[in-house]
């Protein structure tokens, strides 16, 4: 008996479904991509129930003839590619010719289509894939795509799915993407009847930010554009103060197609290198275009990723314009410590040409991929100090290393810079898998090891308040040094100290009137589908509106004034444990709870609070803000004397 027979083509189907056809979201993306490629002015997607029972996508595209509806649900079936040399040049959304056929095996699809040319429409059905129905019908000119009942004949896929709102959520994330990489087309999505948006079409990608992204966002955005022989990028990136906690809101696409790049994302976060900190990342709206044949858009059948034959070009272009936007904006001045010398600079110089060409200038080897066990095993992970860093390293570590990039350092540090451990950073908010990095500060000084004695008992000399500057930085006097704490950062690494120390059940706070908090599609998905973790730290969490929450009741510690930046933070932290155990990720939360808690700078501060930072601060226990800000820097009289030429 022969044991290897072929396989049935709807099993084919049914396997490549499983590739094409993860959740909802996919089958409007895979839809609207065909709607756009179809040349529609105007796309409008409804689902129901997450997407679960009811998905409709209508066009006023060009439409099938009644010879091409059936053809069009073939697998391999498309109208975009017809030779191997197309796979070269794919200027199309949508090329593989299998999602229609994906999604229909796994769907009851109804479709309807009119040519603009034809007098009649056409009206086909389909369950499981099967043919079940078609006829001539009246029917407006484009295509409307309906499909029900979702993974109805996979039973075992549909009990992977989230709840119908992490699914809607995810779906509105797709739509967002959609919208902001086709300003030209105008984009409404409705879920359960409700409009949740309707971009213009007019072309201008601020309109579609701002109707997709909400009018706070699209008013901080700064415009960002650099090109070069081979390629181009446009878009909007935030203004530093406009960043998030996490990345959720960073889109990128490569000659209109959205995708997920470490690259570019390092890129943008490289250009922010001194104007961020460790755990805010910026918001932007990235489009790259370049040769079709410069990039590989073909890698994963999602088609999210891309691969660039020219990585360094494609970093620094982007690097580049999000650079030159920054710069345009003028920052405040800023302190500048030089070899005992204090200075007050303005904005960062606008680095040289000739720097310039020495960042881009590539090395033979400098793109060789990594493998993952040495990703993992830490072999291509952070450097040892003082070593080079190479641009791979930063992409694979989580952009926290030293880059060889001319980035204008913009503080120095004094020789007497106190040189402490590097912290952990290993509960950033960073949402990949980047393993912890030691932070590099801006003085790029070689920290200093655990091993490394420490100076002196200090916890036993004596100090003196001198006072408070800037309502920020507390000034003390101690030996032959005067110190600058930074009361925030400190108070911060304070808080969280005592909660990891203590691991209690927090007591919650009720709120009388719910806060309401708007959060990207993403960071919404991510909070509901863990309200049960966090109700149990104390937290209450509602869905108020479209990718808003309400929260009724947190942590009792919690601070209320950046609601939504707490829960920005803590979406982070929440996507990047899926790995770790509950009570690990309940920790965590609860420190970023405890950190928004401290006492901002600005305020002033009660003495007592103050003494006990500052006995902290020069015991050397606060060293570090959670995020792995410095709380403190030290002046020495010496340097001090050199500066006044005493010394
Ligand atoms: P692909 O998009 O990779 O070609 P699909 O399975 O998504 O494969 O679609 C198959 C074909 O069906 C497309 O090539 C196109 O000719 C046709 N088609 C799909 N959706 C539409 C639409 N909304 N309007 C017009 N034609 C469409
Ligand atoms: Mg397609």
């Amino acid at each position: 008996m022969p044991k290897i027979r072929e396989m049935s083509p709807h099993l084919a189907d049914l396997i490549a479904a499983g590739e094409v056809v993860e959740r909802p979201a996919s089958v409007v993306k895979e839809l609207c991509e065909n709607s756009i490629d179809a040349g529609a002015k105007s796309v409008t997607v409804e689902i129901k129930n997450g997407g679960m029972t009811e998905i409709r996508v209508t066009d006023d595209g060009c439409g099938m003839s009644p010879e091409d509806v059936e053809t069009a649900f073939l697998r391999h079936a498309t109208s975009k590619i017809y030779t191997e040399r197309d796979l070269e040049a794919i200027a199309t959304l949508g090329f593989r010719g299998e999602a229609l056929a994906a999604i229909a095996s796994v769907s009851r699809v109804e479709l309807l289509t009119r040519e603009p040319a034809s007098s009649e429409g056409t009206r086909l059905l389909l369950e499981a894939g099967v043919k079940t129905d078609k006829a001539p019908v009246g029917a407006p000119v484009g295509t409307t795509i309906y499909v029900r009942d979702l993974f109805f004949n996979t039973p075992a896929r549909q009990k992977f799915m989230k709840n119908d709102r992490a699914e809607s959520s995810a779906v509105g994330v797709a739509v967002v993407r959609l919208a902001l990489s086709h300003p030209e087309v105008s984009i409404r999505y409705l879920r359960d009847g409700r409009e949740e948006y309707h971009t213009p079409g007019d072309g201008r990608l601020q309109s579609a930010a701002y109707c997709t992204l909400g009018r706070e966002f699209a008013m901080g955005l700064l415009e960002v554009s650099n090109k070069t022989d081979s390629m181009e990028a446009t878009g909007y990136t935030s203004t530093p103060g406009a960043a998030r906690g996490n990345r959720s809101w960073q889109f990128f696409f490569v000659n209109g197609r959205a995708v997920k790049s470490k690259l570019l994302q390092a890129a943008v976060e490289q250009a922010y290198k001194n104007s961020l900190f460790t755990g805010r990342f910026p918001v932007c709206v990235i489009n790259l275009k370049m040769n079709l044949s410069a990039v590989d858009v073909n890698v994963h059948p999602t088609k999210m990723e891309v691969r660039f034959s020219d990585e360094r070009a494609a970093f620094d272009t982007v690097y580049w314009a999000v650079r030159g936007a920054l710069e345009r904006e003028d920052g405040p001045g800023e302190l500048k410590i030089s070899q005992g010398t204090l200075k007050v600079t303005g904005t960062a110089p606008r680095p040289e040409s000739d720097q310039k060409s020495a960042a881009v200038k590539p090395r033979g080897d400098f793109f060789k991929s990594v493998s993952a066990e040495d990703y993992r095993s830490g072999k291509a992970g952070p450097k040892a100090p003082g070593e080079r860093v190479e641009f791979r390293d930063v992409v694979k570590s989580g952009y926290q290393t030293k880059l060889d990039l001319p980035a204008p350092s913009k503080v120095r540090a004094p020789e007497a810079y106190p040189r402490y451990p590097a912290p952990k950073l290993g509960s950033g908010t960073d949402e990949d898998e980047a393993p912890a990095v030691s932070g590099t500060r801006a003085t790029g000084e070689t920290p200093r090891t655990d091993d490394t004695p420490a100076r002196e008992p200090e916890e036993e000399r004596e100090w003196r308040l001198v006072g408070e500057a800037l309502n920020t930085y507390i000034i003390v006097e101690r030996g032959d040094s005067i110190f600058l704490i930074d009361k925030h950062a400190a108070h911060e690494r304070m808080l969280f100290d005592k909660l990891k120390a203590q691991k209690r059940e927090p007591s919650a706070q009720i709120l009388l009137t719910p806060v309401v908090c708007a959060l990207s599609g993403e960071d919404e998905r991510t909070i509901l589908e863990n309200s049960e973790l966090l109700e149990k730290l104390g937290f209450e969490i509602d869905e108020f509106g479209p990718n808003t929450l309400a929260l009724r009741q947190v942590p009792m510690d919690m601070d209320l004034s950046d609601p939504r930046g707490t829960l920005e933070e803590i979406a982070g932290k929440l996507r990047l444990g899926g790995k770790r155990d509950v009570e690990a990720m309940g920790d965590d939360i609860l420190h970023t709870v405890a950190c928004k808690a401290a006492i901002k700078a600005g305020r002033r501060s009660e003495p007592g609070e103050l003494s006990e930072l500052i006995e902290k601060v020069l015991s050397g226990a606060v060293r570090y803000c959670p995020h792995g800000r410095p709380v403190s820097m030290e002046l020495t009289k010496y340097q001090l004397d050199r500066s006044f030429k005493r010394a």
